[in-house]
């Protein structure tokens, strides 16, 4: 059966000290749940976020990687790194990485695969624009990235990979797709993987719901059968508020 998960993506923000005493109160006051939690610092404060969590059961995600090995990439970040100090979860196709640094879905489709290739899990992001969901191309769209990037995957790949459809109208936009948008989007992609691959790959899958979960809102879209969690941002970064979204799963 699938995961439920709820992750943080800390992006830009926090430096080292924050970053430790934020983990520090998250640690605290993590409430009992079978749910999977994740925070992503940025990449200097990786490792020490890992010593800090060493006793915790929140797991140090990345935010982003590069697809070579290794080499003349100034500025980048490969999955050896990763897996040296403990990382072994990174997030790819963020549509801030798609927008600003020219992400393109060839590009993200290499990083998945040396993600995988490398036993790093995935945690995979996409979703529509808003003229997209204006013009009801939004299923177009979203089924188009899931194919570009993830589908010459082989069936067996899909354990590693978790999925999170972040419309980008409502990526730190403090407007959310409602409970029934994100359901009715989390069905379809559903649908597509079991037409893709099978239904058990489908009902497998983690999907996660991104842009601007809240703690007053993170319930009622957690309550939706296909909504295996969130990806959180600006909420992420406020240990109560959270911590009230990691309650609500
Ligand atoms: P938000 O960001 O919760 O601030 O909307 C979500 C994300 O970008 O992953």
């Amino acid at each position: 059966m699938r995961s439920k998960i709820v992750a943080g993506n800390w992006k830009m923000n926090k430096n080292l000290e924050e970053t430790e005493d934020l983990l520090v109160e998250l640690a605290a006051k993590l409430p009992d749940t079978k749910a999977e939690v994740m925070v992503a610092p940025t990449f200097v404060n990786l490792a020490a976020a890992v010593r800090n969590l060493e006793a915790s059961r929140i797991e140090v995600i990345a935010q982003n990687m590069h697809f070579a090995e290794s080499g003349a990439y100034t500025g980048e970040i490969s999955a050896d790194m990763l897996l040296n100090i403990g990382v072994d979860t990174c997030i790819i196709g963020h549509s801030e990485r798609r927008a600003y640094f020219g992400e393109t879905d060839e590009i993200l489709a290499k990083k998945v695969r040396t993600a995988l290739e490398k036993g790093i899990r995935v945690m995979f992001c996409f979703g529509e624009e808003l003229e997209d969901r204006k013009s009801g191309n939004h299923f177009n769209v979203v089924e188009n990235q899931l194919k570009n990037a993830l589908f010459s995957l082989d069936k067996t790949d899909w354990s590693k990979i978790i999925l999170a459809y972040e419309p980008v109208w409502a990526i730190g936009t403090g407007e959310t797709a409602s409970p029934e948008q994100a359901q009715e989007m989390h069905a379809f992609i559903r649908k597509v993987i079991s037409d893709v691959y099978d239904s058990s790959v489908a009902s497998n899958v983690s999907i996660l719901y991104g842009g601007s979960v809240k703690p007053g809102n993170a319930e009622e879209i957690f309550s939706k059968p296909d909504v295996d969690g969130g990806l959180i941002g600006g909420a992420s970064l406020v240990s109560d508020d959270f911590v009230a979204i990691i309650k609500a799963i």
